[in-house]
């Protein structure tokens, strides 16, 4: 509730306080006369259009809400005199922004939306009051020049003085006037102006004694409030429809483009945060790569930060547990006041949530999440947004899994031949385009036929999988790793020279040599070699890729014929002897 004096409070509130102190002493000092010469009923109808007119207010831009009645504050000064008109204005907009007040509650009531209260209701009293004193209202013998001229004059001053006043007040709290005048105060200005002709007829028939006509063009009056009301409601349902679809669009394209998992989770957190502006961290709850049926991965993002972290959870823990068993969206205003348990994968200070189901083949097979540190973040349209990002996600998912069977190999975890077949191509073309180079790396598990006679299938196959996870570990995110063939496996190392590619080779080499394998639970412990042949280019002087592997391929025969357990190099004037190579001692 308490917060630190903004210049934008401040002023706010001094405006506020201002504005009473203007009205509240003018009517202790006023003889009664200046307020008595209406009856209760024209306070009363002039009441209720101003207070129908505020209830239609409509949005022109975010957070800013406009009415037309300006014109009838106007009518209400001529018809009231000018400080009952400012007691009018000023108990109508009061009441107005309570009620106003009173249903943002949700997001949280504090000193700037009191203050608010009354500003608005200070502000907009006291100047009807005072321009219309100074400018003069109508009186019953004017002609109807007169009135017209008058009621633009008042009407044209207020407009002005008011959005000076509010754009002062815009200006404190960091808004850019340029786009204050643009977005706002132009648009509502020439609104509230086109009004002002029928501000002068409805004071020519209050002065004419004519109550029917006088209370036919008050409703007329709310009429075209309300109408605009309409229209401005209708074109912001369409420009947000608009907005959705085009998120839509965008996203269904970038996850498209993602069919590696890794991958596939920063564009849906990149997607989803730009998607739901208020989002301010997510977290896609799923099965991860493994497709464990008894835990969730959660890959979370952080905006502010900008990192990302992942966590394994029960299915059924915490409210992500209870996304997944109601199978239903869930939308949690304020965590502050509730004692819903986040559970392992709650952000912290997380006061708005959002969550839907991520449904695969009818079965929730994970979690979309929104979180902001805000109360009453999230509304109904940013759930059903969020919910048609899901199906796109869960086709994405499902995508990137089928990509993952199809690509990598069941026993090593390294991409499959087909894949490295594809990658080696791009690589090839790529670096010819830029003049970059790379390698590619063969090698050959030594003697394995003999180990897998001796100690049997199973037993090679620990040690092929030992192998595979030596050659992951100690490569770079960029590089390629595939099983060739049997027990051959390949390397692609973009932006890597001959030289690199040799040391980077040797320790993979050094690695293998020094690692034991037990070839079964309680059998002997195993230990195996491995021969290299490394290729590069353009040092190869290799014009497509395949020529290049063959080249690496070469190489390797070469260390096979060297003794094994050792790296080869292939030169450009290769002839089969051993030009380069290292070996152990
Ligand atoms: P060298 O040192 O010359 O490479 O001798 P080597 O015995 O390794 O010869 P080669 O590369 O021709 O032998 C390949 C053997 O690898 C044949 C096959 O039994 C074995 N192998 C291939 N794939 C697998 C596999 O998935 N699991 C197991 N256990 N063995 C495999
Ligand atoms: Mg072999
Ligand atoms: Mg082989």
């Amino acid at each position: 509730m308490i917060r630190r004096l903004t210049p934008q409070l401040g002023f706010t509130l001094l405006v506020g306080v201002v504005g009473w102190a203007v009205l509240v002493a003018w009517s202790l000092t006023a003889p009664a006369a200046a307020s008595a010469h209406h009856g209760p009923v024209t306070f009363g109808v002039f009441l209720a259009v101003i207070l129908a007119t505020r209830a239609m207010a409509f949005r022109i831009v975010a957070d800013s809400v406009l009415s037309l009645d300006t014109g009838f504050h106007v009518a209400a000064a001529a018809a009231l005199g000018p400080l009952a008109a400012g007691q009018l204005v000023a108990l109508a907009l009061t009441l107005d922004s309570v009620v106003r007040l009173v249903r943002a509650r949700r997001r949280g009531i504090d000193v700037e939306r009191v203050g608010y209260v009354l500003y608005f209701g200070g502000l907009t009293g006291a100047l009807v009051a005072v321009v219309a004193w100074a400018v003069g209202p109508p009186n019953s013998t004017a002609s109807e020049l007169e009135v017209v001229c008058r009621v633009l004059a008042i009407g044209g001053a207020l407009l002005i003085v008011h959005n000076a006043v509010q754009g002062a007040r815009l200006a404190l709290g960091g808004r850019a006037v340029g786009a204050f005048l643009r977005g706002q105060a132009l648009p509502g200005i020439i609104a509230e102006l086109a009004l002002l002709p029928l501000a002068a007829v409805v004071v020519g028939l209050y002065h004419g004694q004519r109550p029917l006509g006088f209370g036919l063009l008050g409703a007329t009056y709310v009429l075209i409030n309300l109408v605009f009301n309409r229209l401005s409601r209708t074109s912001a349902a369409l420009r947000a429809r608009v907005r959705e679809l085009e998120i839509l669009d965008t996203t269904a394209r970038g996850l498209a483009a993602s069919l590696e998992l890794q991958q596939l989770v920063a564009t849906v957190a990149r997607e989803t945060l730009r998607a739901i502006p208020a989002a301010e961290t997510m977290a896609l709850v799923h099965r991860g790569a493994e497709r464990e049926t008894d835990h969730f991965v959660v890959d979370c993002y952080d905006r502010d930060r900008d990192v990302f972290t992942r966590l394994r959870i029960g299915r059924t823990d915490g409210v992500t547990g209870q996304v997944v068993a109601g199978q239903e969206p869930l939308r949690l205003d304020d965590l502050a006041a509730s004692s819903i348990d986040l559970g392992p994968a709650g952000a912290e200070g997380v006061r708005s949530w959002l969550g839907v189901p991520i449904f695969m083949h009818g079965a929730c097979e994970g979690v979309l999440v929104v979180q902001s540190r805000q109360a009453a973040a999230f509304t109904a349209q940013d759930q059903r947004l969020l919910a048609s990002l899901a199906l796109q996600v869960a086709a994405a998912l499902e995508n990137a899994h089928l990509y993952e069977m199809a690509m990598v190999d069941g026993l090593t975890g390294l991409f499959v031949r087909r894949y490295f077949d594809a990658r080696i191509e791009e690589e090839f073309e790529r670096s010819r385009r830029y003049g970059t180079a790379f390698a590619v790396v063969m090698m050959d598990i030594d003697d394995f036929k003999r180990l897998n006679d001796t100690h049997g299938h199973l037993a090679g196959d620990r040690v092929l999988r030992d192998v595979a996870a030596i050659v992951k570990n100690q490569m770079r995110g960029v590089d390629t790793a595939a099983r060739y063939g049997g027990e051959e496996l390949a390397l692609i190392l973009p932006r890597t020279e001959l030289v690199s590619a040799l040391n980077q080779a040797e320790r993979v080499r050094a690695a293998i040599a020094d690692h034991r394998v037990a070839s079964s639970d309680d059998g002997p412990v195993l230990s195996v070699t491995a021969s290299f042949g490394i290729a590069a280019f353009p040092e190869s002087g290799a014009t497509t890729a395949e020529e290049l592997v063959r080249r690496a391929d070469r190489a390797l025969y070469r260390a096979k014929k060297a003794g094994k357990n050792r790296c080869e190099l292939y030169w450009s004037d290769d002839s089969g002897g051993s030009r380069a190579a290292i070996a152990p001692n």
